[in-house]
């Protein structure tokens, strides 16, 4: 653990107005211009006691504690920081106070020591920083306690895909994927029955973290089973990678979308992956083989303005009205749908939410532009061309000056055969036939990683081995019961030597 640092960092200390003149002193010894000229410093220093820089912006959220608040947040940028930060509780001293940490600890280590409330209830802000790369490292160390190789590609600033591999016997084949994504989504503290980032195990077994299902416990699983297998002395033909990517919560736009275009992603060689999937709170487990494609679009409406006590004609608001109509009648036909069918799944249809509505300026104008923003999530078997055709002509049929645009725009929907075709899906089958384990293959109603890596040709499912288990991800006690986590490992014990053992296709002979 590394000392406490004090010193300017987010705002310069020592500004304050520290001048050795008293009052009476001005008086006697100074001329009117020096009185002045003392006045304009005083002011030129107040100026730049305010003006100066403040703490970054925060992208935080808030816990309670009986005496002092604990922020945590991350810092803004390419390459956000975890921190965690307390403000002071009595008269502030111009000091702040940085905390780093060794590599054994982390922010939250100053946060259990009580160090952060000391510092607050003292009078001091202090800040304690999760220094970068936490995730990388451990991998890294994984690596070398396997005995696996470790690749680290960093795809964009500050933005590290991890690839832990264990070599086939046959570097003629292609090799297995497995890929989980190392970032989270933020929590609220407040609304937990423990600490989020704590991994804190309850008397009944579960485990409360962030994470738990989302999907930090399939990337140990994947490690533990590797782990056994080793241990025991296997060897298969095909090689298996390990692959730990950030950014998947945001989009992955700076995670896998980018990894899989690059030149190292090919030398993978990946004939077949898996990549996370949901719990499920019956018996049987979900794998997904397909997901819906994320549009986003933005419909703008132009008409014309005016006086708030008018009727006047072919207004922006009117014509925004026919178009919201019209894709939230969909929305209804779609949802009876999926209603009035129990074999149909929620990714099988399409589905759409109105998300924003913006426009205006005062109750009494009427304004010139006015746009409803929604986000689709269109299912597989969709014609796509036809379907934006269709947000065409809803438009169009809503008036003059209607258009649309598109925040994103998924259009390559691939589904993984869930048949024995597919000799990677009879592979997995085959094994969780073997375990009692029932299937119930879906479409991901969300999107994840997976679509990336199936739109540049490599079959995936999407697999969490969470069964008996509440919906918990992106949730409030976000939770996994131990016994469903160490099974979990037993599943991948036995899913690994199936799939890396998978003949040679006819493709790769
Ligand atoms: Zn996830």
């Amino acid at each position: 653990m590394v000392g406490a640092l004090c010193g300017c960092w987010f705002r310069l200390g020592g500004a304050r107005p520290l001048i050795p003149f008293g009052p009476t002193v001005v008086q006697t010894s100074m001329s009117r211009s020096q009185v002045a000229l003392l006045g304009l410093g005083l002011l030129l220093i107040f100026l730049l006691y305010v003006g100066l820089p403040g703490p970054p912006e925060q992208n935080s959220w808030f816990w309670g504690d009986p005496n002092v608040t604990v922020l945590a947040g991350l810092t803004p940028g390419n390459s956000p920081i975890f921190y965690r930060e307390v403000l002071p509780l009595n008269p502030a001293h111009r000091v702040e106070v940085v905390l780093l940490h060794g590599k054994a600890f982390n922010s939250h280590t100053w946060e259990q020591l009580g160090t952060l409330q000391l510092l607050s209830q003292r009078g001091y802000r202090a800040v304690a920083l999760d220094l970068p790369g936490a995730a990388v490292a451990f991998f890294e160390e994984r690596a070398r306690q396997l005995g696996l190789g470790c690749q680290k590609v960093e795809v964009a600033p500050g933005y590290v895909v991890t690839v832990l591999t264990w070599p086939g016997t046959n570097p003629a084949l292609s090799s297995i994927l497995l890929n989980s994504h190392t970032d989270v989504v933020p929590v609220f503290k407040e609304h937990w029955s423990h600490d989020p980032f704590e991994a804190f195990k309850d008397s009944e077994g579960y485990i409360y973290a962030r994470g738990a299902q989302d999907m930090k416990c399939v990337s140990i699983q994947y490690l533990e089973a590797v782990r056994r297998l080793k241990v025991e002395g296997h060897r298969f033909p095909r090689t298996i990678h390990m692959t730990f990517v950030p950014d998947e919560e945001v989009g992955g736009h700076q995670g896998m979308e980018l990894f899989v275009q690059r030149p190292e992603f090919h030398a993978l060689r990946a004939g077949f992956a898996l990549d996370e999937g949901i719990a499920n709170p019956t018996d049987a487990f979900t794998v997904f083989y397909s997901e819906r494609s994320p549009w986003w679009v933005r419909v703008t409406s132009t008409g014309r303005p005016g006086h708030g006590s008018l009727f006047i004609e072919d207004t922006a608001a009117e014509k925004l009205h026919k178009v919201v109509s019209s894709i939230l009648a969909f929305r209804e036909k779609e949802w009876q749908r999926l209603q009035s069918n129990p074999h149909l799944k929620e990714g099988a249809v399409t589905s759409v939410n109105l998300t924003k509505l913006e426009g205006g300026v005062a109750y009494n104008v009427v304004p010139a532009t006015m746009s409803a923003s929604f986000d689709f999530r269109v299912a597989p078997d969709v014609d796509f061309k036809a379907f934006e055709e269709q947000l065409q002509s809803w438009c169009q049929a809503a008036g003059e000056g209607v258009t649309l645009e598109f925040a994103q725009k998924w259009m390559h929907p691939q589904v993984t055969p869930t048949d024995d075709s597919n000799p990677w899906w009879a592979a997995f089958s085959r094994v969780c036939k073997d375990m009692n384990l029932s299937l119930e293959p879906e479409i991901m109603p969300a999107a994840t990683d997976s679509r990336y890596i199936r739109a540049v040709g490599v079959p995936a499912l999407g697999f969490s081995p969470l069964n008996r288990t509440p919906v918990l991800l992106h949730d409030h006690d976000e939770r996994l019961h131990e016994a469903v986590f160490l099974r979990g490992v037993d599943i991948y014990t036995r899913l690994l030597p199936a799939l890396a053992s998978v003949p040679a296709l006819p493709s790769e002979s």
